[in-house]
């Protein structure tokens, strides 16, 4: 999965406006199983967690949130994240999420990240990363707002 990254307010509102132009007309979308935003990119390669998704894990994975944390994160600027970013996805298994009902907002809202919904992001990182993208479910501008929304409120803090 993509790094995250954090901006400020004014610059998202911008974004957001050059945004909507961009996906106005809704854009196709459906995983093809390809793993390929579940496998290492290097600085692309971080999943970032908050308290409520690691205990969400922690519950699937049938273990207290705290050993999850201990076991699977480390912690960089305040920010949980998934263990060895430089490496596939722990919990890919044979090209499959092993904890899909339990994955985090990161994972479940691919590839609908507020920093890859610029034309420039898109057409030159996204599309030609992801086998999904342009295929199936048509998600209305509305819908892909409501997702980067989504985003911009996650806590992801301790
Ligand atoms: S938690 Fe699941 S969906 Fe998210 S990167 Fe890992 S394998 Fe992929």
């Amino acid at each position: 999965m993509k790094a995250r990254k954090f901006q400020n307010s004014k610059t998202m509102a911008k974004r957001s406006r050059k945004a909507k132009q961009f996906y106005k007309d809704g854009i196709r979308f459906e995983c093809r199983g390809s793993g390929r935003c579940c496998t290492s990119r290097g600085i692309y390669g971080f999943i970032y967690l908050n308290l409520a998704e690691r205990r969400d894990l922690a519950k699937h994975l049938e273990t207290s949130t705290l050993q999850f944390t201990k076991r699977y994160c480390d912690k960089a600027d305040g920010f949980f994240y998934l263990k060895d970013p430089d490496k596939d996805c722990r919990f890919l298994i044979n090209n499959q999420c092993g904890v899909y009902e339990a994955r985090p907002l990161q994972c479940r809202t691919w590839p609908f990240w507020p920093e890859n919904m610029n034309t420039r992001t898109w057409e030159r990182e996204v599309a030609p990363f992801c086998a999904g993208v342009g295929k199936g479910k048509l998600y209305t501008s509305e819908e892909i707002t409501r997702i980067i929304d989504m985003h911009n409120s996650q806590d992801l803090v301790i």
